[in-house]
Formats: C-alpha cells, structure tokens, sequence
C-alpha cells in the first residue's frame, strides 16, 4: 500500500503558520525579511529538524531542509512570504506539504537513491525589488543594480530593510554559489483560479505558466477648465485612458482570446472635481501562455495607444517595468503525476497557470513540475483565501507519489 501524508499534522502546521503575520484586516502579512517572517523563519527552522531534515538558508534566505546525502536532489517546496493582508494558502501550501512529504518518507524509514530536499523561497511575492527574488537569487538571474539600488514597494530600500539581521545585497547576489546539485523541482499551489472548481476536478497538472510584460504608462494632454472648455477642444488624458482599457480589452478577446489585459491602477491629474484630466498614469499588465502572442500583443497595444493619442490630441508615454517569458514545465514530470493520478483515482485536468511561481525561473535549471489544487471561488492573496481539506488530501499524497517516483 502507498504510504500517505498525515493530513491532520499537515493542517495543524498550516494553521500554526498562519498565526504569523496577522493582519488585523483579517488576512496575513507576512512580507520576507519582516518580523513576521523572521519568527515564521524560526517556526520552520524547528520544524525541519524535528523532522530530522539537515537544515541550511543560504544568503537569499531561502531556507531548506535535506533528506539524504549527496547527489543531485529532487527540491520540493514554495514559498512562506505572502502578499499585503493575502492568505494562508499561496505558497505556504507548498512548502508545508513538501515537508510533510519528507517527513512521512523519513518516519516510515525509507530510503530513496536519490536525495529529497525541501525548499522555502524569499519574497516569491515580489514586496522588495520585483517577483522571485529568492529563487531569481538560486538561479543567478539578479541584476546587481537593482539588489543594491532598488527601492522597496515599502518605500525603504531593500539594503536598509537588510540592516541589522545576517542578509545584505552582497550575500543575496552571492546565493547561487551555494545552489545544491538538483535535477528536479515540484511545487504544490493552489489554482488562484476558479477553473479547477467549476469542472468540479481535485488536481490540476499545470503545463505551461504564462509570461507577462508589465509597463507603466501615461496619457498626456491639457488641464483645462471643466465648465468653459468645449468637448471637442479637450486634450483629456483620463478618456484616452478609457478608450484604450477598452478597446484594448476587445483587441484581447476577439484577436487573443485566452490571453490577459488588465489596467490595474490609474492616477489621474490634477485630479478635481471641475478640471479636464491633463494626465493619467496607469499600470498594464498583459499575459499570454505564448511567447509569439506576448510580444504580437506589446506591439499592437502600443500602437493602439499611439492611434488613441493622436486622435484625442494627447501624447503616450510608457515603458516595461517587468517582463517574465512564458514557460512550459517537463513533459517527463507532467507524465509521472498523470500516471499517479491514474493509478490512485484522482481526476486530474491540465492547465495553463496565469500567474507566476517560483517554478518558471527554476525551470530554467532544472525539470520542474506543478500540481494546483482548487481554491474558493478562485479566491487568492486575500484574506478570504480558502481550500478544502479533502482536495489538499489528495494534493499532498499526489505530491508525495510524484516525490517518490522521482526520488527513485
Ligand atoms: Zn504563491
């Protein structure tokens, strides 16, 4: 018979986490390299070894737990950072179930050829200088500049929230010299979507995560007064702004359908009662699962805002903050969690992640494979949150079959 997770143990351990970080908003704070997360730190830092895991957090603080002696491992885990009042569930899931994986195979005596290794990533939320700093960090990926230059989302820069504990830009740009040898990563997620839940399906195999190209961008024209000036003598940047959301969006649907526009957050200036918007800044985020798609769309976006402009009498501006390529996981990897749903009986449906993970930079090394499990009405990084106990069952023991099988 397969051995399985201790599911109550694993629950309890997600409501011990969570007790990290209140938000007296009612959801979790729990940025990386917070106080927060420095007593989280210290929870799970027990936890591995009780769990009789060799435990080490390199200078990214990403933290981790060994099972095993040398050799290339197989790395399991996620991330225990979470965004501003999010949940207990993004990330936390991950590496929680990780370690109840390690734990279960240690505690019944077994011994795989090859080593299992959990891992913690730092700031995967992106609350200090852009997403994925810890496994960016792993990977080598970080730009010098932007580590010992960068500004926080928490308006202090990163080398000052540093100050005072053992991390410093130096030791996060020096991380990826610690890199154990691995040849594989898996990551357990909640779907932060509600596909799962309204096929009614327990497991989702994700099969590529979409890229994104982040830009902010501003429509220029002229404040003027509100009761005197005549409609088609404006220069209003705020309904260039509308216009494109708009047209923009039904370019997306009827052109991309699948792929993802989204304004999220517009300022508008002056910004009074009686005065035509002489200036709006707005933020865009699109996302495609195709990397053709992604930058099709950039352009023709591009030249959608420059068309709005000219006709409107206002001048766009806008450049790329952020931009993440599209990545498939392993076939090899998706094959071995398919065969394992088969063979246990959970259905199983494959599915594009719109969102990012740790997962797409760590697939630049190695195989890397995700399991999504449902979360409420689709519900993430707030704190309504939530998942059912059973479909995290079924997610765990999924979780630790594919170890096992990949662990040898
Ligand atoms: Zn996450």
């Amino acid at each position: 018979m397969d051995i399985r997770i201790d599911l109550k143990r694993l629950q309890a351990d997600i409501e011990a986490l969570a007790k990290f970080g209140r938000d007296p908003r009612g959801g979790i704070s729990r940025p990386s390299f917070s106080q927060a997360d420095f007593e989280a730190q210290a929870w799970l830092k027990e936890r591995i070894c009780e769990a009789g895991l060799c435990y080490r957090r390199d200078g990214a603080g990403n933290t981790f737990g060994r099972l095993g002696g040398d050799g290339r491992a197989v790395l399991v885990g996620s991330h225990i950072d979470t965004v501003i009042n999010g949940g207990a569930f993004d990330g936390a899931l991950g590496v929680l179930a990780g370690l109840e994986c390690l734990r279960r195979i240690k505690e019944i005596g077994r011994s795989p050829a090859k080593p299992l290794e959990l891992v913690s990533f730092t700031d995967e939320e992106g609350n200090l200088v852009g997403d994925f700093l810890g496994s960016r960090a792993f990977a080598g990926l970080l730009n010098k500049e932007e580590i010992e230059k960068g500004g926080t989302s928490f308006g202090r820069p990163l080398k000052d929230i540093l100050a005072g504990t053992e991390f410093s830009p130096e030791t996060i740009l020096a991380a990826h010299k610690e890199r154990p040898e691995f040849e594989a990563y898996l990551e357990l997620h909640i779907e932060q979507g509600a596909t799962l839940e309204t096929e009614d399906v327990p497991i989702g195999v994700v099969e590529r995560i979409a890229g994104k190209t982040d830009r902010q961008c501003s429509f220029v024209g002229k404040a003027d007064h509100g009761g005197t000036t005549p409609l088609e003598l404006r220069q209003d940047a705020f309904l260039a702004t509308a216009d494109f959301a708009l047209k923009g969006t039904q370019l997306v649907a009827t052109k991309h359908y699948g792929s993802m526009i989204t304004v999220g957050k517009v300022t508008v200036q002056p910004g009074s009662f009686s005065v035509v918007p002489g200036k709006v800044d707005f933020t865009l985020d699109v996302r495609s699962a195709s990397g053709e798609t992604l930058e099709t769309l950039d352009r023709e976006l591009q030249a959608l805002a420059e068309d709005i402009a000219s006709t409107r009498g206002v001048s766009f501006h806008s450049r790329i903050i952020d931009r993440t390529v599209p990545v498939s996981l392993s076939g090899r990897i998706i094959g071995v969690i398919e065969e394992e749903c088969r063979r246990i009986g959970y259905p199983s449906m494959r599915i594009t992640s719109g969102a990012g993970h740790d997962a797409q930079i760590i697939s630049g090394l190695a195989e890397a494979g995700m399991i999504f499990i449902p979360c409420r009405d689709g519900i993430s990084h707030a704190p309504d949150e939530m998942i059912s106990w059973e479909d995290l069952d079924k997610g765990a023991n999924l979780l630790l079959q594919t170890l096992v099988r990949l662990a040898g």
